[in-house]
């Protein structure tokens, strides 16, 4: 079994940003956190497709859960919209057959305790990590954790609390889900 984890953007590439923090920073954290849990609870072979506040391409990122014949491919972002009161979780998938996996990953995630009264959604989206495995079987999801441009979900996904319980959580999704 192999997972990679894709903590999107970095380097020159920050992301969204909110008042005190900047996506690629958020999503570093929380790509660490799972990566933790799978590989040292659960020892799943976890990559993450990169390690530092670096620059990779979306077309790499990708490449990379083809390269490792991955068995799940899981990119991670904080959203942003102009208008203040957003704040849901997110999951994206692309594959008609990624839905099951993005529905049950959401159903597990908006258990978590901070999360749990918002409205959220499953979605059908077409970003380039996702259709870049369209031609795989490999299962992909992309998850928006908050809105960063919403400063009660910034301080949210920043509390190490949530971040905690949100990782652990995904791990134990992600575990049911594959094995
Ligand atoms: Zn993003």
């Amino acid at each position: 079994m192999k997972v990679v984890l894709d903590p999107g953007h970095g380097g020159s590439n920050i992301g969204a940003y909110g008042s005190i923090s900047y996506e690629n920073d958020v999503v570093m954290s929380y790509a660490l956190g799972i990566y933790q849990e799978l590989s040292e609870v659960f020892e799943i072979d976890t990559i993450l497709t990169r390690m530092t506040d670096e620059y990779v391409s979306l077309s790499r990122r990708s490449m990379i859960a083809v390269e490792e014949s991955a068995d799940l491919f899981i990119s991670l972002h904080c959203n942003s919209s102009p208008y203040d009161a957003a704040n849901d979780l997110q999951i994206y998938y692309y594959k008609d057959e990624d839905e099951k996996f993005a529905n049950y990953l959401f159903n597990m995630l908006s258990m978590v305790d901070g999360k749990q009264s918002r409205w959220s959604r499953t979605e059908f989206a077409s970003f380039q990590v996702l259709t870049e495995l369209s031609h795989t079987n490999i299962p992909a999801v992309l998850i928006e954790i908050g809105f960063i441009s919403n400063v009660e979900d910034e301080k949210l996904m920043l509390s190490p609390a949530f971040m905690e319980d949100f990782c652990k959580t995904a791990a134990k999704a992600i575990v049911k889900y594959i094995t």
